[in-house]
């Protein structure tokens, strides 16, 4: 024998005693019938994950705001579901518009490049969403045939609230408009069909509050016709839509599908339908507009201009000297609160997705912040923050 039995530390000794509140940027707290659903094996085919599977498609469609036919659910992480939107509907030569606000709307930029698209990006102002005119020009100059763009930019904190219109003058200008919704679906409004959205990506993790490595998508039927009018062979094989059709549609196989995490995203949006969109949007809001209020009547600054900002993940600027590591390990180690650093701006960022938008949650977590805050020895007016926190949520919908 070379290689000889590794010396393993048990999980009990690997995790913390209490588990942490998972307040960054993802994965976020699951509820416990999610959890349930999550530890349960069936087989991946048969009448059983028939019926599983034709309720993800019904409910996915209403938090999608879709009739379309064509859902799909992904094995992979929200990054799996991107690569799908974009290597089914860009190939070789195409010609496609990037709007980049941060990390993940280059990520995506970065596939359509990968995928052999002509990519032309867009450049959104530091902390600011897309400028509307901008990006209509661009479109008139470059006439793309595919525009890529994320709702939420998580790295940056930004929103781009002009994506209906965007979307809209894409479609009159016969460019299909792929959305990234990995981290804003289901927290605020989101119409497909309406807006004219041709694909819709999103992971488990976020907005949905179920568990990393299950992500969903949905294709407008234009998208659907262009994905099978691909002049060249797919490349991909597990990301293949067509292929994909047959597990999500066909009752048939095309690989195992990951049972137990879509058992657990039937039970996320499940809890969805039970709330409905509407009051999901509203505790969103309320929950994340009175953290706002909370951080910044303790004395600190938000990142992202107000128009512009996203309520989803609230990014904090740090003094100069302060960095968002030090700040993270420092409220995990002693608050037993996860909170996320940042691919760039120096500031550290508390999620409002899903169970993150809990008033339980909240002041926990502002209290926790403006404690390490404090412990690194900034002026912090925490009774004032909490104060302000209460007297948001008090405001209801
Ligand atoms: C988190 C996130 C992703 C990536 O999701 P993974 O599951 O980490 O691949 C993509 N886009 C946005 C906007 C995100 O917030």
């Amino acid at each position: 024998m070379i290689v000889q039995v590794p010396k393993i530390s048990p999980l009990t000794k690997v995790l913390p005693d209490e588990p942490l509140l998972m307040m960054g940027a993802g994965p976020v707290p699951i509820p416990s019938s999610v959890s349930w659903a999550n530890s349960i094996v069936i087989n991946h085919l048969g009448e059983t994950m028939a019926t599983i599977v034709h309720q993800v498609k019904a409910m996915a469609r209403y938090v999608f705001q879709t009739e379309s036919k064509w859902v799909l659910g992904v094995a992979g992480p929200g990054s799996a579901a991107m690569e799908m939107a974009v290597a089914n509907m860009i190939w070789p030569g195409e010609k496609v518009l990037s709007v980049c606000n941060g990390f993940f709307s280059e990520r995506l930029a970065e596939m359509a490049r990968r995928s052999g698209g002509e990519v032309v990006t867009y450049q959104a102002p530091e902390k600011h969403c897309a400028d509307l005119d901008a990006v209509k020009q661009a479109i008139i100059e470059h006439q793309p045939k595919v525009l890529t763009i994320v709702q939420g930019e998580t790295s940056h904190t930004v929103f781009n609230r002009f994506l209906p219109e965007i979307a809209a003058f894409a479609q009159d200008n016969n460019c299909q408009v792929i959305v990234d919704a990995v981290c804003t679906l289901s927290t605020m409004p989101l119409s497909m069909d309406d807006w004219g959205i041709d694909a819709v990506i999103t992971g488990g993790q976020k907005g949905l509050s179920s568990i990393p490595g299950v992500s969903l998508i949905g294709f407008s039927e234009n998208a659907w016709q262009r994905i099978n009018s691909r002049p060249c062979q797919q490349t991909h094989w597990c990301l293949d839509a067509t292929l994909a059709k047959n597990f999500w549609h066909d009752a048939s196989y095309h690989y195992t599908a990951p049972v137990s995490g879509l058992l657990a995203l039937h039970e996320a949006l499940r809890l969805i339908c039970d709330e409905t969109l509407e009051a999901r949007f509203a505790r969103h809001l309320r929950c994340s507009h009175a953290l706002q209020k909370g951080i910044e009547a303790m004395g600190l600054s938000l990142y992202a201009s107000e128009a512009s900002r996203l309520n989803s993940v609230i990014g904090i600027c740090l003094p100069d000297d302060v960095k968002p590591g030090q700040i993270c390990k420092h409220i995990s180690e002693h608050y037993r609160v996860e909170i996320s650093g940042s691919f760039g701006p120096n500031i550290v960022r508390i999620g409002q997705m899903g169970e993150q938008s809990r008033e339980h949650h909240l002041f926990r977590a502002l209290h926790a912040f403006g404690a390490t805050m404090r412990d690194f020895g900034l002026p912090m007016d925490i009774p004032n923050g909490m104060a302000e926190l209460e007297k948001h949520l008090q405001v209801k919908a």
